[in-house]
């Protein structure tokens, strides 16, 4: 069955080298890749069935120049709901996510916000910088979903959190 909502507009957004475009290819092409141009910002379009409904997804890989962590007026405008990433062997990036999330919520201007909280590079247990439970509750102070995952390693996590979103983002149109 076809959804009749339109394209659900996704934008990745977080500091430089979190992982935004492993986890997008990864949740389109199902395939990790390794190496990305990370001067490029890409688009991709993609359909697959949620929750028995055939969606169709555009997905905005964005470049985080200058630690604006991809949230441009642009973006933040043009999509519908937000996958915010960090990584848990950068404890920086999960500061700079903070900040980022305070813009997102101003420019939407308090509306609930389709957000799904990611801490990204969940295989590199040695080097971990940020804990589970210091993500958890960041994603539950914003009342979204939160999961660890790994570009690298995972398909199921990184397909869960699109769709996560993607529920989210079907909600909201539904109420508005
Ligand atoms: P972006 O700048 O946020 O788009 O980050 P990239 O997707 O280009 O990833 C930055 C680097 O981290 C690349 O070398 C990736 O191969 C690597 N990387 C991304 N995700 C993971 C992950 O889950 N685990 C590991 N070990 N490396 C990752
Ligand atoms: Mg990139």
């Amino acid at each position: 069955k076809k959804s009749s909502l339109g394209e659900t507009k996704i934008a990745v957004l977080g500091a430089e080298g979190v992982g935004k475009s492993a986890l997008s290819v990864r949740f389109i092409t199902k395939r990790f890749i390794g190496e990305y141009d990370q001067t490029a910002e890409n688009k991709y379009k993609y359909s697959t069935v949620v929750d028995g409904e055939q969606m169709a997804f555009e997905v905005l890989d964005t470049r985080s120049l200058n630690e604006d962590c991809g949230a441009r007026e642009d973006v933040l405008r043009w999509a519908d709901g937000y996958v915010l990433v960090y990584s848990v062997i950068c404890r920086k990036s999960f500061l700079m996510l903070q900040e980022t999330q305070k813009k997102v919520e101003e420019f939407r201007k308090g509306a609930s916000i389709p957000i799904v909280v990611l801490g990204n590079k969940s295989d590199l247990a040695h080097m971990r910088q940020v804990t589970h439970e210091e993500g958890r509750t960041f994603a539950e102070s914003l009342g979204c979903p939160f999961i660890e995952v790994s570009a690298s390693e995972d398909v199921t996590n990184v397909t869960e959190a699109f769709h996560s979103l993607c529920r989210e983002i079907v909600d909201f149109k539904r109420r508005s």
